[in-house]
């Protein structure tokens, strides 16, 4: 838990959420300001800054990520034709809050490359 982090807060249930998945190391939520039908947050409850500077200790964690991306993904028909899972690292990133987060998107196509 880093202090007056909105993610840590967010897993702790200090600050509400609709939440779409839980363990004991990771939390999903809806992102309150979807950018596609389906936009999750996929969290670690570590307070992890962002990837740039994530460790080797952190390698399983961020690994199970991906799976319970594609967990996720498999509950909502939206996203049966694929979707797309991202990491905004840094400020030229696009991140903004700096606790790490994947967002899952779905139900749209996307373009490539992204702007
Ligand atoms: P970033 O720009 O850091 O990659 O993504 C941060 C995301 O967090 C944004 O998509 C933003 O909409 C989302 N977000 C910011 N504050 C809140 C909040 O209080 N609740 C939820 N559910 N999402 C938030
Ligand atoms: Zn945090």
């Amino acid at each position: 838990m880093s202090e007056n982090c909105l993610f840590c807060k967010i897993t702790k249930g200090e600050i509400p959420s609709y939440k779409v998945y839980e363990d004991e190391e990771v939390f999903a939520f809806r992102d309150i300001n979807p950018q596609a039908p389906v936009h999750v947050l996929i969290i670690p409850k570590k307070h992890i800054g962002g990837l740039n500077i994530a460790s080797e200790e952190d390698k399983r964690i961020l690994g199970n990520i991906q799976i319970i991306a594609s967990k996720i993904a498999r509950q909502f028909t939206e996203m049966k034709n694929g979707f797309r899972l991202v990491n905004n690292c840094g400020a030229d990133g696009g991140q903004t809050i700096f606790h790490i987060h994947y967002h899952l998107l779905g139900g749209r196509v996307f373009g490539w490359p992204p702007g």
